[in-house]
Order: structure tokens, then sequence, then C-alpha cells
């Protein structure tokens, strides 16, 4: 049987997946009002305070098998948790509406919970506001026992393949470190953060495979091949045989990439191109250094900020970069503020991730302006790091030349705090900015003249521009990197970024797709970061090429843009 889905392309090494399917169930379960009778109070007190034993079990049995080198953070979050259990705000009001009110167990913890997410949900401190999510999380798990809706206890998924309706950026963290083989989920697309974040990785996966995990058995053998966005299961051992040849194979490329690692990447006609890498984490330094990456050109900092239920402090944000600045050995490393909201919220705060248009909300440089105490720590932190080495501060999701303006108020105020207090830093460390709102490509001569680089966020780019949310699978087949409209506003940003001699690279997923570097070197675009895996890749590609011929062929491509096919233009780029 042959699932069809979209898939997301894999770099070199990650293309296919083998495994035993884990079948992953979470999500909100549903509680509806019901009632009990007098006599049957003390049995549902008592089937309540047996629910909570179990809940605590469970979460006491998840910790005992954190492998030993997950993060601290995930640990506190499972302790916190436990603490709730044990709250007896919690219980005691659960239990009076059992007594007085006559609720079922399950509408009692619903009403309770209720109650309690209002009382959140007006506190104006963000580490309470916090709180909210813990409780919903603790509820859920409450709930599903009363429901025996028992959630699997998943602690070690070495060499499986999770099924799932969806999964956020921070569960793909929780599944990497307990050695997940691939993922496959209901939805999402393939420009999600959560998909970003498994090509990043390394863990092949599958997103927006409707019905999937309907027709799919838990324990079963599949194989994800992501190049073709195809999940299979039922597969003849001819079949298994064929995929492990062409994981071999992969393997084997990815072998000899690496024997060209320290190559320049040149074109043949000599022109030479940055080649960057994208990182989530501080760990994923290494993948970067591995494949020879010239410097981070996009360090999306608000991984720091998942699967934990406080908020990094100046110090932590610190020791992060430092790691991350100490692994690039004196490369420049791009340090991006916050890009929290949209599908990378914010837990419990208002961050706009429950607007109904939230990639259209309060995210990113709009976030941090409006909360300054959020903000102030990581621009602190940045400039601290900027003593240790070639650190940069990127801007993301300007749209308004007076957040630039504003955000560069705030990082002076730091430095003058830290003057006083006597810290080192750089104070001309450069400041740039994403283009990554079709009104800040359209205005790129101004943030040109206002910020020391720029660079393209394709990704978000793309999505703004044809109004399509790029984690919504039913609007997947609209997202289309070679729509003229997408490659005039790419084009423009080129044009604006040499006319005012400002660098300019790329940080969305087109940069590291060898689909399009031809055509984006034969627009003038010489710096290029991405996923750490694709570097390789790309640099290959990149020497096999002559400049001249990219640009003649962008030309001709682009006095057609409304005719052309781009399926020609992925051809012929070497002759
Ligand atoms: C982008 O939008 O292209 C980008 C690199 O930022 P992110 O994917 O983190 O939104
Ligand atoms: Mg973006």
């Amino acid at each position: 049987m042959i699932v069809s889905c979209v898939g997301i392309g894999i770099g070199a090494g990650a293309r296919i997946a083998i495994g035993e399917a884990y079948r992953l169930v979470h999500g909100p379960v549903c509680v509806t009002p019901s009632w009990i009778e007098l006599e049957q109070v003390g049995g549902e007190i008592e089937r309540f305070q047996r629910a909570l034993d179990t809940a605590c079990r469970q979460l006491l049995n998840i910790r005992d098998q954190i492998p030993p080198d997950t993060p601290g953070e995930i640990s506190d979050f499972l302790d916190a948790h436990l603490l709730m259990l044990e709250d007896k705000a919690i219980s005691g009001g659960v239990i009076s509406l059992i007594r007085n009110k006559l609720a079922s167990a399950e509408w009692a913890l619903q009403q309770h919970r209720d109650a309690l997410i209002d009382i959140f949900d007006q506190m104006h401190d963000s580490y309470l506001r916090n709180r909210r999510d813990d409780l919903d999380h603790v509820v859920t798990r409450i709930q599903k026992v009363l429901l025996e809706q028992n959630e699997p206890v998943v602690s070690n998924l070495r060499g499986q393949i999770v099924l799932a309706e969806e999964l956020s950026p921070a569960d793909v963290i929780v599944l990497h470190n307990q050695g997940v083989m691939g993922f496959v989920t209901e939805y999402g697309g393939p420009m999600s953060h959560t998909a970003i974040l498994a090509r990043s990785l390394g863990i092949p996966a599958i997103v927006g495979a409707r019905g999937a995990s309907s027709c799919l058995c838990h324990g079963e053998l599949l194989v994800l091949d992501t190049d073709n966005g195809c999940v299979l299961a039922d597969c003849s051992q001819s079949l298994i045989n064929h995929f492990e040849d062409r994981r071999e194979f992969d393997h084997q490329r990815s072998v000899l990439l690496r024997q060209h690692r320290d190559e320049p990447a040149r074109t043949a006609d000599g022109q030479h191109v940055e080649l960057l890498a994208n990182i989530e984490l501080a760990g994923d330094v290494a993948a970067a250094v591995a494949n020879g990456a010239d410097g981070i050109g996009l360090y999306r900092t608000e991984f720091l900020y998942m699967n934990r239920i406080d908020i990094p402090d100046e110090e932590e944000h610190l020791a992060a970069y430092s790691e991350v600045i100490q692994g690039m050995q004196g490369l420049p490393v791009v340090i991006r503020t916050l890009d929290l909201g949209a599908d990378k919220p914010l837990p419990g705060a208002h961050d706009g991730s429950g607007a109904r248009n939230p990639a259209l909300g309060l995210r990113a440089i709009r976030l941090c302006l409006k909360e300054p105490e959020l903000f102030r720590p990581q621009l602190r932190a940045i400039l601290r790091a900027s003593a240790i080495g070639d650190v940069r501060l990127m801007l993301p999701m300007l749209t308004n030349l007076w957040e630039v303006q504003q955000a560069r108020l705030m990082l002076r105020r730091c430095m003058r705090e830290l003057e006083k207090e006597g810290i080192p830093f750089n104070p001309d460390i450069p400041v740039g900015g994403m283009i990554e709102v079709p009104a800040a490509a359209l205005a790129a001569p101004a943030f040109a003249a206002a910020l020391d680089f720029l660079s393209i966020g394709t990704n978000d780019l793309i999505q703004y521009a044809l109004a399509i949310d790029r984690v919504d699978d039913e609007v997947n087949y609209l997202y289309d990197p070679f729509h003229p409209a997408v490659l005039q506003l790419i084009m423009q940003v080129i044009q604006a970024a040499r006319a005012a001699d400002v660098p300019l690279s790329m940080c969305g997923e087109m940069a590291g797709d060898p689909r399009f570097v031809p055509l984006l070197l034969g627009m003038g675009l010489y710096s290029l970061s991405m996923q750490p895996a694709a570097l390789l890749d790309v640099k290959q590609q990149i020497r096999g090429y002559k400049l001249s011929t990219l640009q003649a062929k962008t030309s001709r491509f682009f006095d057609n843009l409304y005719t052309a096919d781009p399926l020609n233009l992925l051809t012929g780029w070497n002759d």
C-alpha cells in the first residue's frame, strides 16, 4: 500500500527512513456536562483521586526514562507538572464541585480548569501566564485517564517512525532526543517550522499526509521516501531492499561530498558564493562545521524557549550564544532576535498565536517591541556575545522603518547599561534585518539605508506575497517560489542592496534548494544560508556552473516572466 501525501525534502543522507510505526496519541479531549447521584459522590471522588495517582505515575515513569543527555529543561518541565498534580488548589476545587454540584469527575475538572484559566488569562506577569499551558497539559492528562484514553508512555523511540496528527517544533525536539527515525503528520506544510526543524535535524518526515494515521497501524514496518513524498506500508522484501540500497547510496554520496568540504564554493568562471548555515539549537553548530559552512547566516534563537515553562534569562541566552560562537571558531554568527508567535508560540503569553490569523499578528519584532522585558535580556546577551566573536544581530519580520529605529533605540539603551556596568561589547555590532514581508521588499531601498545587512526570508515572503498560510496543508499547492510576483520581489531586494552597497543574503528554504540555486545566482545573489545538510550539495552544484551562462538564461527568463514555463528553467543550466 502507498499513502500519497506531501513530502518534505531532506538533505543528503536523510531522505529515506525505514522503521516501525509508533502511533502518538495526543491532543485535546472532549468533555461534555455530566452529573452523578448523591450516593455516588464518595466513589466519584475516589475515582478522581485514583486518576490523579495514575497521572502522577505516568509522569514519574516518563521522567525516569529520559535519556541522560536530554536538556535539563525537559525534566524541569515534568517536575512542574508533577507539582501541579499535587496542588490542592486544583484537586480541592474539583472535589468541591463533585461534592456540592454533583458534577462527574471529568465535568468538575473541566469547569475548575476553565475558572483557573480565566484567572491566568488576566495575569500581566508573563511567567505566571506561562502556567496556563501547563495547567492545560496536566488537566488533559487527568482527563485522558478518567476517560480511559491512556497515552502510550513515550520514552525511547529509537528506530521508530512516529505517526501523529500534528507535531509542534517543540515536539520534534523531544522526538529527536528520543532517537526517532522519522515522522508522519496528518497536518502541516513543508515550510512550517516543524518541517524546517526536521530537515535541519536530519529527520526524514512526511507532513500533511491526511488519513495516514487511520490507515497505518501501530507497529507495522513503514518506509518514508521524502523525495517522492510517500509513506509506504506492506512493502515486499525486495522493495525494502531497494530502499535500503537507496539509503546506502545517499550515505556514500554524503561521504563523497564531504571529501570536497574544503574546496571553495566558486563557479567555473570564478564567482565566489558565501555558503552559510541556518541553525536552531547550539548543538547544530557541529553539523554546520562538518559541512564546511562559512558562518551562521541564521540562528533561530526562539528555539531556546521551547519545551520549558520559564523564560530563558540573559545568562542562558549568553551561554547558548557563546557555545555557537566558540563552535564556529571566528566565523561570523548572525543571531536573529526572537521570532516567537504564529507556529512557534510562547507558551501562555499574549504573543498572538491564539489570534485568528496568528501569522499576521503579534509575532517576531512586533512582539519584542511590545514586550521590552522579553526583548531586553536577549539584546543584552547578544551585545555581550559580540565581545567574544564576530556576532551580528538580525531583526525578523520587519514591515516598517520605525521598527528598525525602535529596535536600535532599545539596543543603544542596553549598550548604555552595559557600559555603566563595565561589561564589554562591540559598540559597532552590525544590525541587519530580514526582508520577509512584501512591504519590506518593496521598500528595500529604505531598509538597506537603515541597516548594515539584509537577508531575504523566502519562507515568509512567499507566504505573505501569495496569501497562503505556510503551515496549512490545504494550500500547500499554492506555495510557489517561481511565482512571478515572488521573483520580482526578490529581484527588487537584490537591486536595492546592490545600489546601497549593503551585504545581502537569503536564509529562506529556497536558498538551499538545488532547484532555485542557479536562478538565484543568475539574479545576482551570492550569499546563501541553508540547513547544514544541504551545504555540500549546493557547493558541488555551484562549482559546476558558469555564472555568465546563468546570467544569460536568467535574463531571458525575466524577459518572459509571465509566459515562461518555470519547468524549462529547471534544466539546461550547465549548457
Ligand atoms: C523565512 O521566513 O524565510 C525565515 C528564514 O524565517 P523563518 O522560517 O524562521 O520564519
Ligand atoms: Mg520568517
